[in-house]
C-alpha cells in the first residue's frame, strides 16, 4: 500500500486514534502523523509509547500544515474542536472525524470549515471496551465496516482518499446518508448499548443475588452484557444525547416487543416464543455468514474484543 496523505493529524488520541496511528504505519499511508489530546497525561503517554510521529501541545499546531485532520473526539465535543482548528487549516485540507453519531456531528461541526476545507465524516463500526492512548491495535478495522458519511455536494476526490485510506488500514467502506447511519446505528449499536447497561445495572440492584454469583456464573449470557457495559461513559452519553430520535424510536419498538414476550411467557404462549427465537436465530447465522463474528466458544473473542 502506498501513501495516501503526506500529513495526517489526529485529535484525541484513544482508542479509535491510536489504532488509526498504528494501522496507517503498518500500510504506510502517511508520511507523518502529528497527534494532540486535551490532557498533558495522555499527550505524555502518548510520548511515552511512540504513538504519532509528533505530539502537539496544541490543537492548532496539531493540525497545522495536515492535509487530513481525523476528530478522534468524543461526539459532543466534536463542534468545539472544530472551531478551534479551523483558522489554522491548510486550504485544500479535509476534515474528517469518527464519531459513532452523523447528524449531529455534522451540523455541529460544518459551519466552522473555512471554504476550500472538504469534509468527509466516517464511522469505523468497530471497537472494544477499552479507552485512551494504551488501548489501540494496527488490527481493529481489519474487515470490519466504515462507514463514510459525505454531506450532499462533497467532491468526490476527498471522499476517495478518505475512503482509500481506511481501505488501506484494512477496513470495508460503504457509503450512507447521515440520518440512515443513525437509524442503522441506533439498532445495531445504540439501542443494545443501552440494554447492556439496563441489565447490568439491574444485576446490580438484585441483591439476592450476590456477587459472587453473578460474576461465577456470567459465562450464561450475562458476561457479553458486562463488556459491552464496561465502554467508556463519556463517548456513550454523548453517543444517546446526539443520536437521541433514532435510539427512542427503536427502544419503543424494542420496549412493545419486550411487554409482547413477556406476555407469552405469563400466558404460557409457547409457540410465540418459539417462532420469534427461530427468527432471531436466522439474524446470528445472517451476521457469522457474513464474516462479522465467528461461531467459535466465546464468540471468538480475545482479550481485545
Ligand atoms: P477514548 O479512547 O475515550 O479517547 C477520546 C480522546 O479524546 C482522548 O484522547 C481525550 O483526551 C480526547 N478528548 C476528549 N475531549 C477532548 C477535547 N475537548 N479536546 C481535545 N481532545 C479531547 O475514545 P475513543 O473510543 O477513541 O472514541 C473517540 C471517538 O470515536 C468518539 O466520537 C466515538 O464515538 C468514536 N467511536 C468509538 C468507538 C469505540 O468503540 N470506542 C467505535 C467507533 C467510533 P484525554 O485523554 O486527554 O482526555
Amino acid at each position: 500500500m502506498s501513501q495516501i496523505y503526506n500529513r495526517v493529524a489526529l485529535i484525541g488520541l484513544g482508542l479509535i486514534a491510536s489504532s488509526m496511528f498504528h494501522a496507517i504505519k503498518r500500510a504506510g499511508l502517511a508520511g507523518e502523523v502529528t497527534g494532540y489530546a486535551r490532557s498533558e497525561e495522555t499527550r505524555d503517554t502518548a510520548r511515552e509509547i511512540g504513538l504519532c510521529d509528533r505530539v502537539c501541545d496544541s490543537a492548532v499546531e496539531a493540525v497545522e500544515g495536515a492535509d487530513l485532520v481525523v476528530l478522534c473526539v468524543p461526539v459532543g465535543v466534536m463542534g468545539a474542536v472544530a472551531a478551534e482548528i479551523a483558522p489554522a487549516l491548510k486550504p485544500g485540507a479535509t476534515v474528517s472525524d469518527v464519531g459513532s453519531v452523523k447528524a449531529q456531528v455534522i451540523a455541529a461541526v460544518a459551519p466552522h470549515l473555512p471554504d476550500g476545507v472538504h469534509f468527509v465524516p466516517a464511522h469505523p463500526v468497530a471497537g472494544t471496551e477499552h479507552s485512551g492512548p494504551r488501548s489501540g491495535f494496527a488490527e481493529l478495522f481489519d474487515n470490519r465496516w466504515t462507514l463514510i458519511v459525505p454531506p450532499p455536494g462533497s467532491d468526490r476526490s476527498a471522499v476517495e482518499r478518505v475512503e482509500a485510506l481506511w481501505q488501506g488500514m484494512g477496513a470495508l467502506t460503504d457509503e450512507m446518508d447521515a440520518e440512515h447511519h443513525d437509524l442503522v446505528l441506533a439498532v445495531t449499536s445504540h439501542a443494545p448499548h443501552l440494554i447492556a447497561y439496563t441489565m447490568v445495572g439491574v444485576a446490580d440492584d438484585l441483591r439476592r443475588v450476590t456477587d459472587t454469583e453473578v460474576i461465577k456464573y456470567s459465562a450464561a449470557g450475562f458476561r457479553d452484557f458486562t463488556r459491552i457495559a464496561a465502554s467508556d461513559p463519556t463517548m456513550w452519553r454523548d453517543v444517546f444525547l446526539n443520536n437521541k430520535e433514532a435510539t427512542l424510536e427503536i427502544l419503543g419498538r424494542f420496549t412493545e416487543e419486550l411487554f409482547a414476550l413477556q406476555r407469552a411467557i405469563r400466558t404460557g404462549d409457547g409457540d410465540h416464543l418459539h417462532a420469534y427465537f427461530t427468527r432471531t436465530r436466522a439474524i446470528r447465522r445472517g451476521i457469522i455468514e457474513a464474516g462479522q463474528d465467528t461461531d467459535a466458544p466465546n464468540f471468538g473473542r480475545s482479550n481485545r474484543g
